[in-house]
């Protein structure tokens, strides 16, 4: 298949398999949005450029151009790709246990120590805790380190008579080489070669030198760009092999291919495959990975560590973990809403950290977000009273704040608002969970207040609409201040009593604004 023909086709222009011509790439969407200076100054234009930016850093990762991600006809290809990935994983593994030993014996059990934590191949988040526990203590025996070369004296040769051999010897100079591979970088690979008596001559151990030399250079820009390179870690060969056997167990029919990689997940359209006894498979489905690195879960950490429902288990856990939980948060909290009967998505299976759910769309194509529908006044409205109402329901029925509330996370499907991406969302109790709310009821007011809603209330009406507190203030830093007082009055509380403030929970009934 020509990978440049399917990119470059509009979706109708030309006959190709079918999911070519429904495929939501097939087209590149090439207009220009013209935008205001509050738009050049706005977070999302930044967040929006900022993607642009990270797509064009890694297209390779997106580019699934070339056909079905993963089906369950290609199986034997991705399965020996897939094992020829876990054979190097092996592999690297391997090289980093040897270096741990390296390490060890270096640092002995002196105060001051040195690292070769840079140069391992595997980075720690990638293996799994039962699999960090490599030999560390295997240092009694090195099979790769020979006994020390002997050197030449200063005097510039050893022996007597005819026996006497310089520094010049070609033996001599050639172990003397073998042994200086030593000073290269730890992760240039010579082998056993230290360990065996190689005679390296200056020609070759020159050749050779200056290969290690660009070889550094080589691994420090390719481990800067997989540290950065966070789209690529989200679907590593262990990411690779879970959604393969959900394939391969028929669970899924075909993963065709990448809706959307942000910052913390990438997200890929499937179909449905065989319903199980006590599952029904949706016919799309949508498959969120949340990545592997954590650069961007660190910052989230306030949104799960003072969450109590998480509580006992943060402290504990390593970030590999962590961030399934994210996975996991998401699960629960769609469940929830699942429950109300908000509009959502419906979760099919959780594994790790690939959440599995209904796909919001049609033949492949997604809902789009409401940021990217132009709707009919009359829709707009519609679409105001309906998420008042699911911000209402959430409150009080979910007991959940969505705490990334805004046209970004809310599709435009069938008619109706749905609501997506609710891994960060918290209960109104959470520390932070007020200021939330605020800046959820912000965001939605905002949109709307600009969408033309005349009806649309303002931030503060908003919050106290939803919550059923009644906060008076009539200025935004005053209003703001009475959310963040009374959040300490229910920390404090919870310090106190050890448990939360009544004024939090679902007793108070917020008035019900309808349409
Ligand atoms: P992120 O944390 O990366 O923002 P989201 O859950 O918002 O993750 O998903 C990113 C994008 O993927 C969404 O904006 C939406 O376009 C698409 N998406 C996510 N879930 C679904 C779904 N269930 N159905 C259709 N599209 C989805
Ligand atoms: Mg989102």
């Amino acid at each position: 298949m020509d990978p440049v023909g399917v990119a470059a086709a509009a979706p109708d222009a030309r006959p190709g398999p079918a999911w070519q011509s429904k495929c939501p790439w097939g087209a590149p969407n090439t207009t220009s949005i013209s935008c205001s200076l509050a738009d050049v100054m706005s977070e999302q234009l930044a967040k929006e450029l900022q993607l642009e930016e990270e797509n064009a850093a890694f297209p390779e990762v997106v580019a699934v151009a070339e056909g079905p991600f993963i089906t369950g006809e290609n199986i034997d290809t991705s399965s020996d790709l897939m094992l020829a990935q876990m054979l190097q994983m092996e592999f690297d593994r391997e090289y980093d246990a040897q270096l741990r030993r390296e390490e060890k014996k270096i640092n002995g059990d002196s105060k001051v120590s040195i690292s070769f934590e840079n140069y391992r191949k595997v980075h720690p988040y990638d293996s799994d805790s039962s699999e960090d526990e490599v030999d560390w203590q295997d240092t009694r025996h090195d099979p790769y380190r020979a006994d020390k070369p002997t050197t030449t004296p200063r005097k510039g040769f050893v022996g007597k008579g005819k026996d006497i051999t310089t520094k010049h010897d070609e033996v001599v100079c050639g172990r003397k080489n073998t042994a200086r591979m030593e000073n290269f970088a730890p992760e240039f690979q010579v082998g056993d070669g230290i360990g065996m008596d190689l005679k390296l001559s200056n020609q070759v151990f020159n050749a050779l030198k200056q290969h290690a030399y660009s070889e550094e250079r080589r691994s420090a820009r390719l481990h800067e760009k997989k540290e950065h390179s966070t789209a690529e870690k989200a679907v590593d060969p262990k990411t690779r092999l879970l959604l393969y056997k959900m394939v391969n167990a028929g669970m899924l029919e075909t993963i065709t291919g990448c809706i959307s990689t942000g910052k913390e997940s990438v997200v890929f359209h499937a179909y449905g495959g065989n319903a199980t006894e006590d599952k029904v498979i949706p016919p799309e489905c949508a498959i969120k990975v949340f990545k592997t690195t954590l650069n961007e879960f660190k910052n989230r950490d306030k949104y799960i560590k003072d969450d109590y429902r998480f509580k006992d288990r943060f402290s504990k856990l390593n970030p590999r973990k962590i961030i399934r939980m994210w996975a996991e948060k998401e699960m629960h909290n769609l469940t929830r809403m699942q429950n109300a009967g908000i509009p959502c998505p419906q979760v099919v299976i959780l594994k790790k950290h690939v959440l599995v759910m209904s796909f919001i769309g049609q033949d492949q194509v997604p809902a789009p977000k409401l940021k990217d529908v132009t709707l009919s006044s009359e829709d707009m409205k519609k679409a105001y009273y309906q998420i008042l109402n699911m911000m209402q329901q959430l409150y009080k029925e979910c007991n959940l704040v969505h705490a990334d509330l805004s046209e970004y996370n809310m599709l435009w499907h069938d008619g109706k608002v749905w609501l997506i991406d609710v891994s960060q969302s918290v209960e109104p109790t959470h520390p932070h969970g007020l200021e939330f709310l605020f800046r959820d009821c912000r965001n939605v007011s905002q949109f709307f207040q600009k969408g033309g809603v005349a009806e649309a209330l303002n931030e503060r009406e908003l919050f106290n609409a939803v919550s059923g507190l009644n906060i008076t203030a009539d200025n935004e830093v005053d209003f703001q201040a009475e959310i963040e007082a009374l959040e300490k009055m229910n920390e404090d509380h919870v310090q106190n009593h050890g448990k939360k403030l009544s004024m939090f929970s679902n007793d108070g009934d917020p008035p019900i604004y309808n349409e």
